[in-house]
């Protein structure tokens, strides 16, 4: 049970001591009745502050990072994350988004000994069942029936000056960064690692071709950077050459427009022969623009894939003899078509993956720690433009990199903490 303050509710911006947990909060909410696009979804409301349970950690949000997954949350597709929930048992009829987060512990559950209260933290997003047989055996908890991802599928995100959290979900916040620095790489970031380093033999070498897509976004950001500190000749994708610096920048060798192309979506009919032959010179031409970009043929081993539908036909064809398309999305459609005849006999591999366990956001943190990644924070919002920055990725206009909002700082470019 945490410390109440005297004071019911505390602007933004304004922290309370120590320590001490108001009974209000504000919050951006979305409601069943709101689902839509985000400008619709969102609204600010004042609500009671959640209590941390015994394995559970209580933060002072400071800056909270912006993801894919609250622009579905919103438009309550393809999953009505309320919904699910109530079904589940749970009371709230609102959610309130937010899977990364900078801030301050406030308070502690009785079983917490990794952290204690005035720790700067930042947050992961992975959540489970910490007493599941399964997880306590020392199994992956991402494959655990109990796994989460905070702020999407459960409530009490970061969009709010109170975040609830599990207490392995809190890690050292780098102090070089300041706080909405801090809150932007962490979800794409240890999705990003789990994709190239998690699905042995499939991970990243010295010398491999990595081919990722949407290089300038969120996950393609934290993918060109990881897989070129691993030794790897990455290829970006993007859709305006105006982002080739910003790859460049991050260690892509090259870079393809992917709007120099016209054979995006579902494959044809095997048999529609005219259809399929179209298809493929697309596709080869594609793989040809990934030589020209090398100075040689080699072909990706590994594909970071996550637009889906329109591009997976496209990886699985290029992608290496042996070698993976690793997928943790389908931004443009979930129906992605496989050519079997080039998945069996080049012996590829198409693999899913989602977030991370532990292990992968403490790696990954740890190399934001050592400057290795640059958060590619893009702009920052105020607490009340948090519709906006949604849907500004919703209609994918949002700038190159990460996006972070601003809760309990109040300006930008801040690392400093004075509680009330
Ligand atoms: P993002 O910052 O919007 O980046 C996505 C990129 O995809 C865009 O920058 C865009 O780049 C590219 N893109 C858009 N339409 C495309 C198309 N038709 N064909 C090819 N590329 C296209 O989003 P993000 O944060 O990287 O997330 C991407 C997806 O992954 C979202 O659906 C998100 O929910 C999901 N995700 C899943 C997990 C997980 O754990 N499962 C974790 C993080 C994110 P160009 O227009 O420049 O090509």
């Amino acid at each position: 049970m945490a410390t109440q303050t005297t004071k019911e509710l505390y602007d933004l911006g304004e922290a309370p001591p120590l320590g001490q947990v108001p009974q209000k909060m504000h919050a951006q909410l979305i409601r069943p009745d709101r689902f839509g696009e985000p400008t619709k979804a969102f609204q600010r409301e004042v609500i009671d502050t959640p209590q941390p349970g015994p394995d559970d950690v209580l933060v002072y949000v400071m800056a909270a990072g912006v993801n894919y997954n609250n622009v579905w949350a919103a438009l309550g597709s393809p999953v009505d994350v309320i919904g699910a929930r109530q079904k589940a048992g749970e009371a709230e009829d609102f959610h309130i988004g937010g899977s990364d987060a900078s801030g301050i512990v406030y308070a502690v559950g009785e079983n917490v000994t990794n952290v204690k209260v005035g720790d700067e933290v930042v947050v992961h997003c992975g959540t489970w069942d910490v007493h599941s047989p399964y997880v306590k055996a020392g199994n992956d908890p991402m494959f655990d029936p109990s796994y989460r991802i905070w702020g999407y599928e459960t409530n009490w995100g970061s969009f709010a000056q109170f975040t609830k959290v599990q207490a392995h979900q809190t890690m050292p916040k780098a102090e070089h960064m300041t706080w909405e620095e801090a809150a932007a790489p962490t979800l794409v970031g240890a999705t990003a690692y789990r994709m190239l380093f998690g699905w042995p033999p499939h991970t990243v070498n010295e010398g491999d071709v990595v081919l990722v897509w949407g290089g300038a976004g969120g996950l393609g950001s934290m993918a060109i950077q990881l897989a070129s500190d691993a030794g790897a000749r990455v290829v970006a994708v993007i859709s305006n050459d105006s982002k080739v610096d910003f790859c460049k920048g991050l260690g892509a060798v090259g870079c393809i427009n992917r709007k120099e192309f016209d054979h995006w979506g579902r494959l044809p009919d095997w048999d529609d022969m005219e259809a399929t032959a179209k298809f493929t010179q697309g596709a080869r031409a594609f793989g040809r623009a990934i030589w020209d970009i090398l100075g040689e043929r080699v072909s990706p081993r590994i594909v970071f894939e996550h637009p889906g539908q329109d591009t997976v036909p496209t990886s699985q064809f290029i992608c290496d003899t042996g070698g993976m398309v690793v997928i943790c999305a389908g931004t443009t459609g979930y129906n992605a078509d496989v050519d079997l005849r080039y998945l069996w006999m080049r012996q590829k591999r198409l693999q899913g993956s989602h977030f991370a366990n532990d292990q992968q956001s403490y790696a990954f943190n740890e190399l934001v720690r050592q400057q290795k990644i640059d958060p590619c924070l893009s702009r920052t919002f105020s607490f009340d433009e948090t519709a906006e920055c949604h849907q500004m990725m919703y209609e994918n206009r949002h700038p190159d990199g990460n996006m972070a909002i601003l809760v309990g700082a109040k300006e930008t470019g801040s690392k400093a903490f004075t509680a009330g």
